[in-house]
């Protein structure tokens, strides 16, 4: 009976979130399915999050993209932190009741400190936000993802395995590495910068691009599950490359729109799922990372 097409954006107040909500609105009115979509843009911050999508409400009303005026795209916000069990529950109940599915989940929300400042309850406030809060967000989600759906995961190419030794690169690569192995890799992380020992083990001084890390080898190994459970399920992460927003700064020289062109073809593009294997992390060749 739900013949509506879901996607939700996490973070979608500003920044690349922003602009991927955008995009996915201008790229779907231009595909002229006769499926209608609705866009989820979620933020943490109920003000923030609802005047964001009142402007590009406004923006988008003049140009025959939403359901309202011809479209066949439709635009609602949600409340939802991330970090906030309470929140992701309320969230999932009105997809449920609503929507009774989802079909791409974008998960776009993350912090990086700014600065230097580098000690345990760095590493873990970025850890809850861009790796836990992430994965608990997806394991709420996850039954609600109908066949065929995808999540795509806004990583970086900061969070390589270069920046970890070649010994712990080749546990976060294992083709066997399961979600509690990957936990108790990022906890072996924090243990070792809280007693002092990270360099020595192989770790790098940050706590933004381990995080990333764990979200790009999170993206592996939900997606051998999806492929083992056979539903279709296909599971990206992506660099958006180096855009200017509150967190990387005026020096970054792409847009917030650029850096939204690779996930906004990870939720809608039928080739670039075909193209590439589940669980790949995609990049653009101009992304300046
Ligand atoms: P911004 O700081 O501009 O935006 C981050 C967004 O995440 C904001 O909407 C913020 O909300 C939201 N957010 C933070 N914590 C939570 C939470 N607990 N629950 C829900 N939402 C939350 O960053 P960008 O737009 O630059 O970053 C978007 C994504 O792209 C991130 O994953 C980032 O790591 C990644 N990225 C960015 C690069 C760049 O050059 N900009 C490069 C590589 C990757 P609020 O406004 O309330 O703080």
């Amino acid at each position: 009976s739900f013949i509506t097409k879901l996607i939700l954006v996490t973070g979608g107040n500003k920044g690349i979130g922003y602009a991927i909500v955008r995009n996915l609105a201008l790229s779907y009115a231009n595909l002229s399915s006769s499926q209608p979509l609705t866009i989820l843009l979620t933020a943490r911050d109920p003000i923030l999050g609802q005047d964001s999508t009142d402007k590009l409400y406004e923006e988008l009303k003049p140009r025959n993209v939403l359901t309202d005026d011809g479209g066949n795209v439709d635009l609602k916000f949600l409340c939802l932190d991330i970090t906030d069990e309470q929140s992701i529950k309320d969230v999932k109940k009105v997809i449920e009741k609503d929507y009774g599915g989802l079909d791409v989940l974008i998960n776009n929300a993350a912090i990086a400190f700014k600065g230097d400042a580098f000690d345990v309850n760095v590493v873990r406030t970025t850890f809850a936000t861009n790796f836990y809060g992430t994965l608990n967000l997806i394991n709420h989600f996850y039954p609600l993802i109908r066949p065929n759906g995808r999540i795509v995961n806004v990583s970086s190419s900061v969070g390589g395995l270069h920046i970890v030794s070649k010994t712990l690169g080749q546990e976060f690569s294992k083709e066997d590495l399961d979600m509690d192995g990957l936990i108790e890799l990022m906890k072996r992380f924090e243990d070792a910068v809280e007693k002092d020992t990270y360099k020595q083990e192989g770790w790098p001084r940050q706590a933004y691009g381990v995080s990333k890390l764990g979200l790009t080898t999170m993206t592996r190994i939900l997606a051998r599950r999806a492929d083992k459970e056979g539903n279709n399920l296909k599971v990206f992460s992506c660099c958006p490359g180096w855009v200017k927003t509150d967190m990387a700064g005026e020096r970054a020289p792409l847009t917030p729109d650029q850096g939204a062109k690779i996930p906004v073809l990870l939720a809608l593009d039928e080739n670039i799922v075909i193209q590439n294997p589940n669980g790949s992390f995609l990049k653009d060749k101009n992304s300046a990372l």
